[in-house]
This record gives C-alpha cells, sequence and structure tokens, in this order.
C-alpha cells in the first residue's frame, strides 16, 4: 500500500491502538457521540474498564446506545459530568486518556470545551497516566474559543518537565488555521 500521511484524528486513533492492551483502565474525557468511548472498549476488551465524561445528557444517551448495540457498555462508566471532575471518579492507573475537544457534532455549538476546565482535567489526566501511559488530545482552532484553548494548551504542554514527560505535537502546516492538532503526552518510565 502507497504510504500516505494521515489527520491528527488518524495520529490518535494509531496511538491509542499501541498504547492501550486488554485488560487496562481508560479514559474518554469528551465522550460526545461516543466514537472514541466505543474504540476504547474495543482495546480494552472484557477485562478492562472505560471511564467517559461528557456535560450534555444527550452526548451520554447517544454513547450509552452505541455502546450497547456494541454490547460493551459492561466496562463503562459513564458520567454525565464535567471532566474537571476526573480525579473524583477514576480509579488510575490509567494506561491512556483521551480528549477530543470542541463541541458536539450535530449538536449545540454553545456548548464546547473550555480551557478553564480543560485545564484541570489535563492535570488530572496526566497524574493518573502509568509509566509509558499516554494523554492524547486533539484540538480544533479557528473559533474564538478554540483558538484560546489551543494556545493555552501549548503553553501549558510545553512546560512539562521532560523528566516526566514526552510531547509531541502533530499538525499540517499549510492546511489553514481552521485544521486539527493532535497532542500526544508520554509520561516517562520510572
Ligand atoms: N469524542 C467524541 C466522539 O467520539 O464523538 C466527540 C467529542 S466532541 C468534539 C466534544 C465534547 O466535549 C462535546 O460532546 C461536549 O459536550 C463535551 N464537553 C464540553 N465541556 C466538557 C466538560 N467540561 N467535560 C466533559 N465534556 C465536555
Amino acid at each position: 500500500m502507497p504510504y500516505e500521511l494521515k489527520s491528527a484524528r488518524y495520529l490518535a486513533a494509531d496511538v491509542l491502538s499501541r498504547a492501550v492492551a486488554p485488560g487496562d483502565t481508560v479514559v474518554d474525557a469528551t465522550m460526545g457521540n461516543g466514537h472514541d468511548t466505543l474504540f476504547l472498549c474495543e482495546l480494552v476488551g472484557e477485562g478492562g474498564r472505560v471511564y467517559a465524561f461528557d456535560v450534555q445528557p444527550q452526548a451520554v444517551e447517544n454513547t450509552k446506545k452505541r455502546l450497547e448495540e456494541a454490547g460493551v457498555l459492561d466496562r463503562t462508566a459513564l458520567y454525565c459530568l464535567g471532566h474537571e471532575h476526573m480525579a473524583e471518579k477514576v480509579r488510575g492507573p490509567v494506561s491512556a486518556a483521551v480528549f477530543n475537544l470542541g463541541w458536539l457534532p450535530g449538536g449545540d455549538h454553545s456548548v464546547t470545551t473550555h480551557w478553564e476546565t480543560t485545564q484541570r482535567a489535563v492535570e488530572s489526566a496526566l497524574e493518573l497516566l502509568r509509566p509509558l501511559g499516554v494523554l492524547v488530545l486533539c484540538a480544533y482552532p479557528g473559533h474564538a474559543e478554540g483558538d484560546r484553548e489551543r494556545e493555552a494548551l501549548m503553553g501549558l504542554l510545553s512546560s512539562l518537565p521532560p523528566q516526566r514527560f514526552n510531547v509531541l505535537w502533530h499538525k499540517f502546516l499549510n492546511a489553514g488555521p481552521g485544521a486539527p492538532e493532535c497532542f500526544v503526552i508520554q509520561k516517562q518510565k520510572e
């Protein structure tokens, strides 16, 4: 097959499929319509655990339906709750945490992620990661809150100590202002 460079979302899925193993505990910080939650359920298998958060009841309903249809609901804990409360709910350590920032596709665009709460959640997720665990974030600049969130995220991630974390930034430089960007943070070995 010819090799083709792929987008932020593809990289996120590729990293997760390598970093997550059957039996693991993982977090979906923004469940939305449940695509990532389902993908994580498949990666952790029957013996694993997927914690997922969203502030919108509609998102939780959509996700629950998707997981029920796939027969994997019993390996999840779904919370209609902001991801900033992650530390109160998740029993770590986790091998991966996923953030797909922004708004619910097909939903209310005014309900988007905001840096103040994203920051608290990202800091919690970094603490919950086991050694070599990964935090995978997709950010969508190109609208006011998305730009603000992405700038602040760059600041936080750039300042992480390299003795504790490796931080990767993936974007197509010539794709225009709204192109998604993927950040992968891996906790160092102890
Ligand atoms: N990963 C999802 C999927 O596979 O369909 C898409 C996620 S969507 C881009 C972003 C989601 O973040 C929206 O559903 C929105 O309701 C949710 N969100 C906004 N603020 C949040 C918060 N503080 N905590 C958790 N979720 C939040």
